[in-house]
């Protein structure tokens, strides 16, 4: 019997953010703030509080698919330090891009999030926002620059600015729009904004450099014409904001202190500084102002995360749906039986860092072993059962539907969870890999001759086994050795060399097990844009039905357990009922895959 686990919960270890929020405290950048209870602009946070949050972070998706592991990262990053440091964490929907999203996503989103262990509620307030409902500051802001001379409307054609872009090697080329005066500029953007033009007609683009070195620094666009229905505005807009220019507002408008993102946005900080810097000197936005630090994304291996192959999987029928227990979305991971300590876990161990790199897949089931080697109630199961007949059974006990009671601890490390109840027959389930005609050399299970221990059970000695016509085996024989029963005294006289698993014929229930394995074949299935086709595993899923112990008959939807050699296992959250009990593979007890 192995030690206790040690509990599953994060050790912090630093990393680079940590130490910048450390930092930040530490010189109190952040504590002369003021946050009014809602977001806002400048004027409204300066009538409200000095903020009680020693920071705020936020979790902004776009509601336009399932969450994927790789986001759990980003949650676990920005819920986990703002509890870490007395702060507060936003959800945020970036929901600025009209033809995108959807209630499905925005409802999974949360689910998601909740079934994490993270909550958007702070002292009684929820931080739960909308992008969208910050469209019209995010359109005065966008007159004040005009005003102020810092912005145009463009009416290029898109080839033309892109071309006029210029590109690494190459300065860009001022577009001939660009020398227009301020009052031009208010009213052509008012009349995009009236709807006068259509789609793809003007963008209204910062002033800044066309010659800058970054590229996102040559005049970005801040708004499009898109006649297009939102799902919170409705038509009362047709242009929209671009992310690029939507999201540093979103940050200050809500008081975050440490904007996170992912690396391919490090590009975008000059700008994100620059339009804060901007709108606090025109007096819209409050200081001090968020700043954005970037991380390397988690890759994981032998998974995909893109949302358009995920589709894909999906759409082509490979796998079951978007919560097929082989997805690496949240809602996949969970149904697989996944829990929530396993992934902050295995998200927390990844690491946070500016060096990308990849994550073994092992390391999640690595975690939820941990997590549930204390917890998950223990149980037998066969899972390719062939029939074990006890001859001399009648004879021993004087009746052949004598049954002798067995026992075992619920959880070997809980003993206050006290034993389970099953017991032994003439008859019992094994494992057909159990019994060898001819054993290999290091075989110690069932042969004829050979002693093994049932579990929890009595020492039997094989006698062979039945055949049907065709030479299949059909049923294993062994007669049980007296007076060698688990617990009672004596019971160990008999040495053996191999203990196997067993279940009743008469108490146990039958079960679908539906085997997961990992998807992919290959650690990186669409490395370099490779085909992810070629990698997919055809033993990804393989659906048996076999047995399971009678301690199991009043399981729940995801309840998990460690099937005795087998691995942990989880009642299906969708299919399961006790009348037709479906349980999944979440892992086996040691790596299969490790080379
Ligand atoms: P899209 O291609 O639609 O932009 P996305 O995966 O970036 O997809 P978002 O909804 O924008 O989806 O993501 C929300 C947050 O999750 C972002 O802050 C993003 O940086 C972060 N995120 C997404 N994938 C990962 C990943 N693999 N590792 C860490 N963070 C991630
Ligand atoms: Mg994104």
């Amino acid at each position: 019997m192995t030690a206790p686990a040690a509990p599953a919960e994060p050790k912090p270890s630093s990393n680079f953010l940590r130490q910048i929020v450390e930092r930040d405290l530490a010189a109190g950048t952040y504590a002369q703030r003021h946050f009014a209870g809602t977001p806002g602009d400048a004027a409204h946070h300066a009538a409200g509080q000095p903020d009680p949050a020693k920071i705020r972070t936020r979790f902004p998706p776009e509601p336009n698919g399932y969450l994927h592991i790789g986001h759990a990262k980003s949650i676990t990053l920005n819920f986990g330090l703002a509890a870490e440091y007395g702060g507060v964490c936003h959800m945020r929907f970036d929901d600025t891009n009209p033809e995108k999203e959807e209630q499905e996503y925005v409802d999974s989103i949360l689910d998601a999030v909740k079934w994490l262990g993270f909550d958007w509620e702070s002292n009684g307030v929820s931080h739960l926002y909308y992008a969208s409902n910050y469209f019209d500051f995010m359109y005065r802001a966008a007159e004040a620059l005009i005003a102020a001379g810092l912005a145009y409307v463009d009416e290029q054609s898109a080839d033309e600015m892109r071309h006029n872009r210029g590109d690494f090697g190459h300065a860009g080329t001022d577009s001939p729009y660009r020398t227009r005066t301020p009052a031009e500029n208010l009213a052509r953007f008012r009349e995009m904004r009236a709807g006068a033009l259509p789609d793809g007609a003007a963008v209204l683009r910062a002033k800044l450099d066309m010659a800058s070195p970054n590229i996102n620094l040559r005049d970005p666009a801040l708004y499009r014409i898109k006649h297009a229905e939102h799902h919170n505005t409705g038509n009362a807009w047709c242009i929209y904001p671009m992310y690029t220019y939507a999201h540093p507002i979103e940050d200050a408008l809500e008081g975050i202190t440490h904007s996170i993102c992912t690396l391919e946005f490090e590009d975008q900080r000059p700008w994100y500084d620059w339009l804060l810097d901007t709108l606090c000197t025109l007096g819209l936005l409050a200081q001090p102002r968020p700043h954005q630090y970037e991380f390397a994304r988690l890759n994981v291996t032998y998974v995909i995360t893109s949302k358009r192959k995920l589709r894909q999987l999906v759409d082509e029928h490979i796998v079951d749906g978007w919560d097929d227990p082989r997805m690496p979305t949240i809602v996949g991971l969970r149904r697989r039986g996944y829990t929530p300590e396993a992934v902050r876990l295995m998200c927390e161990r990844a690491g946070t860092s500016k060096a990308g790199g990849w994550t073994d897949y092992a390391s999640l089931d690595i975690a939820l072993r941990e997590d549930l080697e204390g917890k998950a109630a223990r149980a037998m199961a066969v899972i390719d059962p062939v029939k074990l007949k006890l001859t001399n059974w009648a004879e021993l006990f004087g009746n052949a539907d004598h049954r002798e009671p067995c026992s075992a601890p619920a959880n070997p490390h809980r003993p206050e969870l006290g034993n389970r109840a099953f017991s032994l027959g003439n008859e019992v389930w094994i494992e057909r890999d159990d019994f060898a005609e001819v054993p290999a050399k290091g075989f110690f299970r069932l042969f004829r001759g050979n002693k093994v221990r049932l579990k929890y059970g009595m020492v039997i000695e094989c006698t062979g086994c039945e055949k049907d016509a065709s030479g299949a085996i059909t049923a294993v024989t062994a007669t049980v050795v007296p007076d060698t029963k688990s617990g009672t005294p004596g019971a160990d006289a008999v040495k053996v060399k191999g203990t196997i698993t067993w279940l009743g014929v008469h108490d146990a229930l039958p079960a679908e097990l539906r085997l997961y394995d990992r998807l992919f074949t290959e650690a990186q299935p669409d490395a370099g844009g490779k085909d992810f086709g070629a990698a997919l595993n055809p033993a990804s899923k393989k659906v048996v039905t076999g047995y399971i112990e009678p301690s199991l008959a009043n399981a729940q939807p995801d309840d998990k357990f460690q099937f005795e050699r087998h691995g942990y296992f989880v009642a299906d959250r969708v299919d399961h009922t006790a009348a037709k009990p479906v349980i999944n593979r979440i892992a086996g007890l040691k790596d299969s895959w490790a080379k």
